[in-house]
């Protein structure tokens, strides 16, 4: 790694770590009044600039609000708000109060939201207001009750936490969270605009709270995709980290028009469309819509997208759509999360003029491996690769039997380096010391991302399989991404899954639940196809021994295909 970008490291650790750190003076007050920090883009493409002086005003008068609703520093404040101003405005006020962020993807069903707030202990929970009824359905809330008059607001009026216990944790369950609503109040709830209306930004509750770089920023949950989502405790100091990987692995300039069009409420959304950008003070857009792939292509050419991210799927999704609309000119373009399909790079190098370049990380961490654009970074990696560890990060392959390096190219468990990684932040699950330790070797040294793969001499990675879905066969290992990768380069193949199932002889066989594209049947003649395919372009030993056409594939509500419950599915 070079000294300069070492150096660099070492400086943000010091501007986001330490006893003052302060969320709402490094995300906002540090940045000028004037310069802008979010385009906000509605869905009929009409948009406004949100500056920072702005943002300033309104989230110190929703820190004064929190403040009378009873939240003080840590306590967990959720939202359930598309990508907005209102939703930006929120998060800084809570984070000026000292508050805690637990993120809500506005996709949930009432389960997964009651999970979340259940598990985080979260005091007040601001929604949009078509998202409302969905949390009042959830159990322990007013569900209508007019205890709180419509709109009620003034200082008197209005509903307070119950008073803590000594240990600082909740009164109990008799205690649901306040709701407070961006847009018509509902009985019961609070409204967010009136809270802005009827409290000052020069309140003495509003002074931004230094929680420090130990401090707690964000309560997150991972994806769900292994099982059920893990809560990932975020400290302040983690943004060293996300502002790290926007400038090394997206070379995100104060030039670029850039565009993370991942969700909030998951973390590649949240740390890089949120975060990021608010740490780096440089301007970006936040799309008030769901995704589309006409509408994706409209705001990158209209609003002049230079460096755009985001999830293989919307690529692919983007590819299906047809022609690249003139005007689209993208200088850097990155995807993670998941696999990113040799298909969608070929497609993009041709049609973008820039090839898609794969990042790994995880919520536990953010980005960890990138194929970095950033010039003193840039390398031609192999094709396949995620690329090479980033500064301030030591990643490595550890042999499956024992806890020392893989040699070159050898696959094996994709780890980080505890000891020589000084943006690491991540500070165990919440509430599960077991899933925590599991995650390191006996001697800590190592965190184990329970991903498999290897690292070439030159120190590319290439991701192989999660943990979990390698296939044994045989004795043979074989990642699911590989077979999967050779599928879905079938004419007549839209989505395809890979799961190993068990087989007296041979310890497991590989089956595919494959989702045919519009208007193919499933029949013999494509599954001979298929296997044929997976011999000629991949590995003879490794055809799905049978392949199940299915409507669609399970995934997580971000996306991911969860292959362990189709390896629960009785198939035979
Ligand atoms: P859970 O931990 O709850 O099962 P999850 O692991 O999907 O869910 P995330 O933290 O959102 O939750 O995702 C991180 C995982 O996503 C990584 O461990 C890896 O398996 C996968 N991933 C992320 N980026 C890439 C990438 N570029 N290539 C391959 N896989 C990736
Ligand atoms: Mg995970």
């Amino acid at each position: 790694m070079s000294t300069d970008l070492d150096a660099r490291v070492r400086d943000l650790l010091d501007r986001y770590d330490g006893p003052d750190a302060c969320a709402a003076e490094l995300l906002c007050d540090a940045h000028p009044a004037d310069a802008v920090a979010f385009t906000i883009v509605e869905p009929d493409l009409s948009a406004g600039d949100l500056t920072y002086g702005e943002l300033r005003e309104r989230s110190s008068r929703f820190a004064a609000a929190l403040a009378g609703l009873g939240v003080g520093p840590g306590d967990r404040v959720a939202t359930l708000m598309a990508k907005s101003a209102d939703l930006v405005v929120a998060l800084l006020g809570i984070w000026r109060r000292g508050a805690v962020h637990v993120p809500l993807f506005t996709a949930f069903a009432p389960p997964a939201i009651e999970f979340r707030l259940a598990a985080s202990n979260t005091k007040v929970v601001v929604a949009d207001a078509d998202q409302a009824p969905k949390l009042l359905a959830c159990e322990g809330f007013p569900s209508g009750d007019p205890a709180t008059p419509r709109g009620r607001t003034g200082a008197d009026a209005e509903p307070r936490l119950a008073p803590r216990d000594s240990s600082g944790s909740a009164d109990g369950p008799t205690s649901p969270p306040i709701t407070i609503v961006a847009g018509d109040a509902l009985p019961g709830t609070v409204s967010f605009h009136d809270l802005l209306d009827t409290h000052r930004a020069d309140d003495p509750r509003a002074v931004p709270v230094a929680v420090g770089g130990d401090g707690l920023l964000v309560q997150l949950f991972t994806s769900g995709t292994t099982g059920t989502p893990k809560g990932v405790p975020i400290p302040v100091r983690a943004l060293a980290s996300f502002h790290a990987y926007q400038e090394f692995a997206l070379d995100v300039r104060g030039d670029d028009v850039y565009w993370n069009a991942a969700d909030p409420g998951w973390a590649y959304g949240l740390y890089y469309a949120i975060l990021a950008p608010l740490a780096t003070g440089v301007r970006s857009l936040l799309l008030h819509a769901g995704f589309s792939a006409p509408l994706t292509w409209e705001v990158l050419r209209r609003f002049g997208v230079t460096n755009f991210a985001a999830a293989p799927t919307v690529y692919r999704a983007l590819r299906a759509d047809g022609q690249v609309p003139d005007g689209v000119a993208l200088r850097r373009a990155s995807s993670a999360g998941e696999p990113l399909t040799p298909e969608v790079v070929a497609w993009s190098r041709d049609a973008l003029g820039v090839a898609v370049r794969d990042h790994y990380g995880q919520t536990e961490h953010g980005m960890v491996i990138c194929h970095a654009w950033h010039p003193d970074l840039d390398a031609d990696a192999p094709a396949g690769s995620m690329g090479r560890q980033l500064p301030g990060w030591a990643c490595a392959v550890l042999a499956e039997d024992s806890d020392t390096e893989a040699a070159p190219g050898e696959v094996g468990r994709v780890a980080i380096d505890t000891d020589h990684s000084p943006l690491l932040w991540f500070l165990g699950y919440l509430d599960d010391p077991e899933r925590t330790s599991a995650r390191f070797t006996a001697d800590g040294r190592w965190y184990l991302t329970g991903d498999v793969g290897a690292r070439d001499a030159d120190g590319f990675f290439r991701f192989s399989a999660r943990d979990d879905d390698v296939i044994i066969m045989a004795g043979y290992r074989i990642g699911p991404f590989e077979v999967e990768s050779v599928l879905v380069m079938h004419a007549q193949v839209a989505e395809a899954a890979v799961v190993g199932m068990p087989d007296d002889l041979r310890g497991e066989v590989l089956e595919a639940f494959v989702v045919p594209r519009e208007g193919v049947d499933g029949d013999d003649e494509l599954v001979a196809e298929l296997q044929q395919l997976v011999k000629d372009e991949f590995a003879a030993h490794a055809y799905p021994r049978r392949v199940h056409f299915v409507a669609s594939l399970p995934k997580t509500p971000s996306g991911k295909v969860q292959r362990f419950l189709l390896r629960g599915k009785e198939t035979r």
